[in-house]
């Protein structure tokens, strides 16, 4: 084995969704802990992992994606950079997999200003812009929220390093450059509407994509671990701001899915990321997109 290559091509997956190229790109991975679920007995947490063949603790996968069309490239979430440990913060390299210049990105749209998901915008060392000719798109609750100082003052010290310290840090470059564009709901992009599903955070935002006739819908983090998410959609995270409301925005999206029968795109499935729900007896269930060739 010594001598045999047992790294993986790069996490870098395309997929087309009518004039748009959608690209699902993986920033890596994090093994979390039992202590991150709420709502749910830690041995039935094992028994569906087990009962999946998954990883003990849970392994989370990170995603971000891209889409590509009419010229212009945009990304919906960034990467971790450094803050995730040695298992994350493949993004860049997996940009340049995909042929994306950084300097190539119009936008970024974020689901959300949280590490796994925002950090990948700015390089701390220097303060400079990694995305330097694109805007940030995000739920103005979402800036309203990271940028309050009261809020912040009141949060524990990791979380007030890693959400409220980071979060700022990676978006007051693009501030000062007027790059900022934040939006209520609605269309952000042509045909990219933008869906507030708020509780995970304060401005939690699921992006739909829909063109030539099709839909599909990046979901942020409406789950974190699939496995039990999906079958137990009640379960919330330790790191949700409102577990209840994030509760009820789950449920929300996966009834939207499996009503119009939409693609999913999720920042946590595992890579690269793209599947479809069902619902059989009152209960959900997801299936990985079969792999294609080509596009
Ligand atoms: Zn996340």
């Amino acid at each position: 084995m010594s001598n045999l290559s047992r790294t993986q091509v790069p996490g870098v997956y395309h997929r087309r969704l009518g004039d748009v190229l959608v690209t699902g790109l993986s920033d890596g991975y994090v093994d979390m802990g039992y202590t991150i679920f709420r709502n749910i007995p830690e041995d039935e947490t094992k028994a569906i992992l087990a009962r999946d063949h998954r990883t003990s603790p849970p392994r989370i996968s990170v995603n971000a994606f891209a889409l590509r069309v009419g010229g212009r490239t945009y990304l919906v979430d960034c990467g971790s950079a450094d803050l995730m440990g040695p298992t994350c913060g493949r993004l860049p390299a997996n940009l340049a997999s995909a042929g994306i210049d950084p300097d190539s990105v119009d936008g970024v749209l974020l689901t959300h200003v949280h590490p796994d998901h925002s950090n990948g915008l700015t390089d701390v060392a220097t303060g400079q812009r990694l995305f330097r000719n694109a805007e940030v798109i995000v739920h103005e609750n979402e800036i309203n929220h990271w940028f309050n100082d009261e809020a912040m003052a009141k949060a524990a010290e990791r979380p007030r390093r890693r959400y409220f310290e980071a979060g700022r840090t990676q978006i007051k470059p693009y501030m000062a450059a007027d790059r900022v564009r934040t939006f209520k709901k609605g269309e952000v992009l042509p045909g990219v509407s933008a869906i507030p599903i708020p509780g995970h955070t304060p401005g939690h935002t699921a992006y739909v994509v829909s063109s030539g006739g099709s839909s599909m819908v990046i979901w942020g983090d409406t789950v974190h671990v699939p496995e039990i998410q999906v079958a137990r959609p009640e379960v919330t995270m330790e790191f949700d701001t409102d577990p209840d409301a994030a509760a009820a925005a789950r449920q929300m999206i996966f009834d939207m899915v499996v009503t119009d029968d939409m693609l999913v795109g999720g920042m946590h499935l595992h890579f690269p990321g793209f599947g479809h729900m069902r619902r059989e007896a009152g209960k959900y269930g997801l299936v990985a997109e079969q792999w294609a060739f080509e596009v």
